[in-house]
């Protein structure tokens, strides 16, 4: 059956060769087995759906959260000679009853719709008259509760699906599954272990860069000056922060784009259209953007503000590289922008469970400013994969500077953070250790503390970034929520006991493209 999966291959999307977990997903669902491929962005996780729509007796259902991209990706398939369709809340009553007609007809191999779609009892009823091989679950993380992008409506697809007689095989698909997500996602649409594909998520194309320390606007804008011809994305955390950024270009002259969910309908549709057909090279935009976008020469991916978390940042930075070139992703860091993201997940998230879940994502996140091991390496972990080589080629591999004992620096900390009895954060710990006068550390007598003042020759920001890189090396833990409390973890007792050993790069860190 493979043999005839690439002739589909070759005959309409003109490649020779499967990708690595492709053939392997094509074949279980052929099978009709229930699977899940998890494959990074740009993987090819489209054509697992298609191939076998194309082989398969029917239509394939395709569930997409990403409604405003149907339109393209149906577009594309016709372009291709693949009829499919789709039916979502863009399109009137009237529109929705001919293309249900049509798709009885048989005229569709494809039809996306989005989750919601499924709770209607008359368009099951609908679907049960339709002869269904496989429904596909796009953005398959949106079903857990502990990815980035959580959508109820997920959650009701499994019975959909299973209330359908034509007994269709689910093919979820997702390029951001953390070890839980993954494990959510078997659960709840009933796959076994042995149908899940894991692909690496390794990009081994991907050149990551923290930069640190340095006035980012001017580091931007030398940036594009330099890389002016290539294709790029710039996020911001903020639509204020993208229009910010878009003018200061404006004002120097430098032609941009910009896209966020604040901007008309046309205007969106518009500027990412100029950035698709490289009429503007570079985009300046929030993570409204870029979803399902396929580019494939974009050669570098900015993050102007630290994202909220780990999934976010791979899914924006892997838009860089799709064809397989050199690319850079480069995340410019300032302690202030932690506040930032802080504030928007405090405003959008009021279950307190889940509250706790973002802020750890957060924390996670900021890990990744601070780590001084391979970068690359560092997401991989992350997604649950473990790789022993570095990267050799992301800021961190590349940091020349020699490496220094810092242990007894790091006792100095995780004492004092003991002797306050571990209930408190950052600033108050870096507080007492440079011997400051804040009324708080009066008030509660830390002057009187043996620790008080003993690291006075550097500045309290500096001891701050010093309890950073020890929160990022997993030597003190963060408990709590928007008040983050510091403890030392059991890492950080082998530190105090003397039975462990602390190293860090020669500060200042100074990084510049
Ligand atoms: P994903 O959904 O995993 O991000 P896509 O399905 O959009 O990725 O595929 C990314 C690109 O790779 C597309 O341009 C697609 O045509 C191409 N592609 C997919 N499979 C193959 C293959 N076997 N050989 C060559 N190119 C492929």
């Amino acid at each position: 059956m493979i043999t005839e999966a690439k002739k589909v291959l070759k005959q309409y999307f003109g490649y020779d060769e499967f990708r690595d977990g492709q053939a392997s997903i094509i074949q279980y669902i052929l099978d009709g087995k229930n699977t899940v491929g998890i494959m990074p962005t740009g993987g090819g996780k489209s054509l697992c759906y298609q191939i076998p729509a194309l082989m398969l007796d029917g239509v394939t259902l395709v569930i997409s959260p990403l409604i405003s991209l149907m339109k393209d990706q149906v577009d594309s398939l016709i372009h291709q000679g693949i009829p499919a369709t789709f039916i979502n809340s863009t399109l009137s009553n009237s529109e929705v009853e001919n293309r249900m007609e049509e798709i009885s007809s048989g005229e569709y191999k494809l039809v996306y719709i989005a989750p919601e779609r499924l709770e209607s009892y008359g368009f099951i009823r609908f679907l049960n008259t339709l002869p269904i091989p496989l429904v596909a679950v796009d953005e398959a993380h949106c079903l857990s509760q502990w990815g980035h992008d959580f959508r109820p409506s997920y959650l009701g697809i499994y019975n959909a699906v299973n209330q359908l007689r034509s007994n269709p095989a689910i093919l979820a698909l997702t390029a951001t599954a953390t070890p839980q997500v993954q494990s959510d996602i078997l659960h709840h649409l009933h796959i076994p272990e042995k149908y899940k594909v894991l692909t690496g998520f390794q990009r081994t194309n991907l050149f990551f860069q923290v930069v640190k320390g340095e006035d980012r606007k001017r580091w931007v804008e030398r940036y594009v000056k330099k890389n002016q011809q290539h294709s790029g994305i710039i996020y911001c955390a903020t639509r204020k922060e993208v229009e910010n950024l878009y003018l200061f270009f404006e004002k120097k002259g430098v032609a941009v784009g910009k896209y966020h969910g604040g901007l008309s309908d046309t205007l969106r549709q518009e500027q990412q259209e100029a950035f698709l057909n490289d009429s503007i090279t570079i985009m300046i935009a929030t993570n409204a953007f870029g979803m399902g976008i396929n580019k494939s020469n974009v050669r570098f991916v900015i993050h102007y503000q630290i994202p909220k978390n780990m999934e976010g940042y791979y899914q924006e930075a892997g838009r860089a590289g799709r064809d397989g070139v050199e690319s850079e992703c480069v995340l410019l860091f300032s302690p202030q922008d932690i506040q930032t993201q802080r504030y928007i997940i405090d405003q959008n998230i009021i279950n307190p469970e889940l509250h706790q879940n973002e802020m750890q994502k957060l924390r996670d996140m900021v890990d990744f400013v601070h780590t001084e091991s391979c970068l690359q390496n560092y997401i991989l972990a992350y997604f649950g994969e473990r790789v022993e080589e570095a990267c050799g080629h992301c800021s961190n591999c590349l940091d020349e500077r020699e490496s220094e004992d810092v242990t007894k620096e790091a006792q100095m900390v995780l004492s004092c953070m003991m002797r306050m009895n571990e209930r408190f954060g950052t600033s108050l710990i870096s507080g007492v250790l440079t011997g400051s006068k804040n009324k708080k550390i009066l008030d509660w007598g830390f002057d009187r503390l043996s620790t008080y003042g003993l690291m006075k020759d550097q500045s309290q920001k500096e001891v701050g970034l010093f309890i950073d890189y020890l929160i990022s090396e997993g030597i003190i833990q963060v408990e709590g929520g928007s008040f983050p409390v510091l403890k030392v973890s059991s890492k950080g007792k082998e530190v105090l006991m003397g039975e462990r050993t602390v190293s860090r790069k020669v500060q200042p860190t100074v990084s510049a493209i």
